[in-house]
């Protein structure tokens, strides 16, 4: 008997956490932490607790579902749910998205995590970062990469790479006791590497599976995400930047290792240098071992630069005071006084969270402020409200261009089509009941905690 339940990722995007058994064996797909968990009940400094009350305050809003045999013994100490050890023999993670991989520290660290070897270097790099304010727990991480098969008692794991907005990603074929099952993860066709996409979907189609989870982030009636590729996002960010006389500023999530690529060759097209902070530079390091991935070295590109932050606490921050050291010492490595001195010459990447620079740097007013990510979906955005605040006090040009990580309705239902499972299950998608549009397969709704039944037991 197989089975699929879906605890986290129905009816939402992100959040997946997916149970799949067979017989005795039982493996998570993912174990993400869903967009906005927590807002209805925390605000700024009221968060839930954390170490021994850490899963009192979620199960009390019924913010996680609660499993036996799933969480860590640390965490459950004082909730009313008793600890008993492992009942789960394994995590697979697709990709090293937060609304993927974000809830492993709540999971038993005896239950080892699967992941592919850049999703690895990334979850390294992001913990350091962040100054141990991002965990995902003490688990055992196991690398894969696609070829790999990965034997889990009654169960073979195969992971395929697919296209997406972080490296290191990947959808599944699991081999279970009625047939194969696929997971489509998050995954795109219009990105630099539409062809693992291809090869993902050729491998499922091949294996006729008896189900298929499939995600559907723009499934949806309206889409608001604009039809660009990455190409299309060079291509009018160098209009953008090609026709200023001033400095242009570009913000985008940091772990997308394409878009860093697409500026860093806008920044060389244009005559520019393409500044990255050092949290972006540490990750490029850790990525630069890595053969499967065409990751720029920013302390070797002629066309890049590293900014170092002032700080007061740089003791305290490791991973930028490397860099720091190296200031005057090593020209590819900058701070606010020379971007200010040549602010025509470059083009500088701008996290949210470090829009205090903007200060010290003094942009000339009219430059360019490009926004390359997702534009928001809620009008009561308060981070959206307060960049634009900074847009405005600083007079800066603003404009959007964005590739999104997921590939549209129309190619999602074509995938579908191409791979022919006996069942689709979506997820990650705020419309499950799209998925009916789908002519040639037949769709389950997945509802939290309830597990669907698919092969021979299928009803
Ligand atoms: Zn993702």
């Amino acid at each position: 008997m197989v089975s699929i339940t879906v605890h986290g990722g129905a009816g939402q995007i992100g959040g997946n956490k997916i149970l799949l058994e067979d017989r005795d064996t039982r493996i998570f797909l993912d174990f993400g932490e869903p967009f906005g968990l927590l807002d209805d009940y925390f605000v700024d400094f009221l968060s839930p607790r954390e170490g021994r009350f850490g899963l009192r305050d979620y199960f009390h809003f019924k913010l996680m579902p609660r499993i036996k045999g799933v969480y860590d013994e640390e965490y459950l100490e004082d909730t009313d749910l008793t600890y008993v050890p492992p009942e789960f023999d394994a995590i697979f993670i697709s990709h090293m998205h937060f609304d993927h991989s974000m809830h492993l520290r709540f999971a038993d660290r005896n239950i080892p995590v699967y992941l592919g070897a850049t999703a690895n270097a990334i979850r390294r790099s992001w913990t350091e970062t962040s100054l141990g304010k991002v965990k995902f727990g003490e688990h055992e991480f196991r690398e894969f990469r696609t070829g790999s098969k990965i034997k889990v008692g009654s169960i073979e794991v195969e992971p395929i790479h697919v296209d997406h907005s972080t490296p290191g990603a990947y959808g599944f074929i699991v081999h279970t006791s009625e047939g194969a099952i696929a997971y489509t993860g998050d995954l795109r066709l219009h990105g630099p590497r539409g062809d693992m996409t291809e090869d993902f979907v050729a491998r499922a189609s091949s294996e006729r599976p008896i189900a298929m989870i499939c995600e559907g982030t723009r499934v949806s009636e309206s889409d608001p995400r604009e039809n660009m590729s990455e190409v299309d996002v060079g291509k009018r960010a160098r209009e953008l930047v090609s026709s200023s006389d001033k400095l242009a500023i570009v913000s985008f999530y940091p772990k997308d290792v394409d878009r860093i690529r697409t500026f860093r060759d806008v920044a060389k097209a244009t005559g520019r240098k393409f500044v990255v902070s050092a949290k972006v530079a540490h990750m490029l390091k850790m990525l630069q071992d890595d053969e499967h991935i065409d990751a720029p070295d920013p302390m070797r590109d002629s066309s890049m630069l590293v900014y170092v932050r002032r700080m007061a606490n740089m003791d305290r921050v490791k991973y930028e005071k490397v860099y720091a050291e190296l200031l005057e010492k090593d020209a590819h490595v900058v701070d606010s006084d020379y971007v200010r001195k040549h602010q025509a010459e470059l083009m500088m990447h701008t996290d949210f969270f470090q829009l205090t620079e903007l200060i010290d740097i003094q942009p000339k007013r009219d430059s360019l402020f490009i926004r390359s990510k997702s534009e928001p979906f809620e009008e009561d955005d308060i981070q959206e409200e307060v960049l634009q605040n900074w847009v405005n006090w600083f007079g800066l040009d603003f404009r959007q261009a964005h590739a999104s990580g997921h590939a549209s309705m129309s190619e999602i239902f074509s995938i579908i089509d191409r791979v022919s499972p006996g069942v689709v299950i979506p997820v990650h998608t705020e419309h499950p009941e799209l998925f009916a549009r789908c002519k040639s397969c037949r769709s389950v709704l997945p509802r939290p905690g309830n597990a669907i039944p698919v092969g021979k037991g299928a009803v």
